[in-house]
Formats: structure tokens, sequence, C-alpha cells
């Protein structure tokens, strides 16, 4: 049987440490605080900002919460940008996406000073990773780095695979792969034959957006295998884009959905707020 990687318990582990952090820069008087700017009212951009609120609270971090309405304007939210930007008692700024059609994403994500930009979307951000600079790291993939890294995988060396080449998930996992020593393809739509590239893979990352698409036959014997996907089917429940089922026999290590890559996501943005008050020493 595969070993199942816990993200949901080692996500917990990350959260005490960001924890233990916080309360160190209390006892010197630091404060570490995020602001959250939700645009409307999308249930799942609100169960998202919640549990986002709710790790704030577990760890220290102050949160400030900005709802605005569906209608606001791009030039009022990038005026609230603008605020935070100057105030020095905001660590990080954070805005829920997807946001409305009539306001850019790219403007927007773009006008958060790279200094607070906790998400890590920022172009400097993307830049920095790409050159090794200081800057932030994008929360899934380098969420998924602390997964394979704590259930004891050495990437050095390996055959890595990441199915998916979105800037929030597939290029950052690549560059981060790459970061660690692994050799790396990195798969899309038009690649000609997946199942020939995936089962070379010693590490296979899957960000496709296609529920339960990756089967045994993708995976090499004694493959690591994560599972970015979320996805819910009729009856509610979560499922990825790999087929659990039939994958685990075949590999060597998993990340199950739910309680895999998901956690880590919040776990690696508040780590990312204590990163921010650190980097604003520097940068
Ligand atoms: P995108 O839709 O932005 O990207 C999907 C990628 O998969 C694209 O690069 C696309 O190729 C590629 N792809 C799609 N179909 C195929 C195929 N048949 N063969 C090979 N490649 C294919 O998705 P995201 O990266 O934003 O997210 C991927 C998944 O991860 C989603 O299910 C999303 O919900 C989930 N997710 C989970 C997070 C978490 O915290 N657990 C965080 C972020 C995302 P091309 O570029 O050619 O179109």
């Amino acid at each position: 049987m595969a070993i199942r990687i816990e993200g949901k318990v080692i996500s917990g582990i990350i959260k005490d440490e960001v924890k233990k952090s916080v309360e160190e820069l209390k006892n010197k008087g630091v404060e570490i605080t995020l602001a959250v700017i939700q645009v409307g009212d999308d249930p799942a951009s609100t169960v998202y900002v919640g549990n986002k609120k709710k790790a704030c609270a577990y760890t220290g971090i102050n949160s400030k919460a900005y709802n605005l309405p569906n209608d606001v304007t791009e030039q009022e939210l990038l005026a609230l940008i603008a605020e935070l930007n100057g105030d020095d008692s905001v660590n990080g700024i954070l805005v829920q996406l997807p946001l409305p059609k009539h306001i850019s994403e790219s403007r927007v994500i773009e006008a958060i000073s790279p200094k607070k930009d906790v998400d890590g979307f920022h172009v400097q951000s993307a830049g920095a990773l790409m050159t090794g600079e200081p800057g932030f790291l994008p929360c899934t993939p380098a969420g998924i780095i602390e997964l394979i890294k704590r259930t004891g995988i050495d990437i050095t060396g390996k055959e890595c695979v990441v199915v998916g080449r979105s800037n929030i998930v597939g290029k950052p996992m690549a560059m981060l792969l790459l970061r660690e020593n692994g050799t790396v393809t990195v798969c899309h739509s038009k690649t000609k034959d997946l199942r020939a590239v995936t089962n070379r893979a010693d590490i296979l990352v899957v960000a496709m957006g296609r529920p339960k698409f990756i089967d045994a036959s993708y995976i090499k014997e004694g493959a690591v295998v994560i599972d970015v996907g979320i996805h819910r089917n009729e009856n509610g429940k979560l499922c990825g884009d790999v087929d659990f089922d039939s994958a685990e026999p075949k590999a060597y290590a998993i990340t199950p959905v739910p309680g895999g890559v998901g956690p880590m996501t919040i776990a690696m943005l508040m780590k990312n707020c204590v990163e921010a008050y650190k980097l604003q020493q520097t940068l």
C-alpha cells in the first residue's frame, strides 16, 4: 500500500510553526497583519476567505477584512490597494480571485506591492522565483514542495513531471522542482503522448483540472503522485485529477483529495505572512 501524504496533518504542523514565529515576534512587539479583500459574495470565495480568516485567528495573525460590493469599480479597488500598500501596519495583501468581469485581475495583482504579495502572483515574485532572488512563493506549489520533503522524499536528480502550465500552479511548480535539483518536464493540452511522458515520472504533479483523468496507466511503478485537482461531483463528493483507487496501488506515495494539497495552500499563506515581515526588513 502506498504512503498517504496527509496534507491535513502536515499543514497543521506548519500552522503550529507559524504560530510559534508569530508569538516570538509578538514578544518583540511586532504584530503581523493580513488584509483580505473580497469583491462580491460568490459562495466559494466566501468559504475560502472564511478559512483564511480562521487560519489567521489560529496562528495569531491579525486579519483585516474588506468586503466590497460586486459593482465596485476597478479604480475604487486599486485605490484601496494603494492605501494598504502605504499602510505600514499591513504586512500582506490578498485579493480573493476570481474578480467580477469588469475588473482586470492582472492590473489588480500588479497593483499590490511586491513587498506585500503574499499570494506570490505578482510578476516581480514570479521573476524572483525564476532567478533565485528573495520573493514570495505561490502558496500551492510551495506547499507541495513541503509535502514531498516532509514525507522524507529527496527531489534531487529525480524525473519530475508536472501536468499543467498555469501561472499559479504548473509553471511555478516546475521552477520549484528545478530549484530542488529535479529533472523537470512540463506537460499541457498539446503534449503529444502524455501517458508516455508521465510514465517516466519518479515524481508526478497533476494540476490539469480534469476529474480522475490520471489512472494507473499514467503512473510508473513506485512513483510519488501529487494531485492538485479539486472537483465536486453531483453528490457533493470531492475528487482530484487523479483516480485515487486506480493509482494508489502503483504509487510509492500519493496525496488524497480531500486532505492532500488543499490544506497546504492556506498553511503556506500563513507562512508567507511571516515571510512578508522578514522581506519588508530587507527589500
Ligand atoms: P488551469 O485550468 O489554469 O490549467 C490547467 C492546465 O492543464 C493547463 O495548462 C492545460 O493545458 C492542462 N491540461 C488540461 N487538459 C489537459 C490534458 N488533457 N492533457 C494535458 N494537459 C492538460 O488550472 P489550474 O492550474 O488553475 O488548476 C488545476 C487544478 O488544480 C484545478 O482542478 C483547480 O481547481 C486545482 N487547484 C487546486 C488548488 C489547491 O489549493 N488544492 C489551488 C489551485 C488550483 P493548456 O495550457 O495547454 O490549456
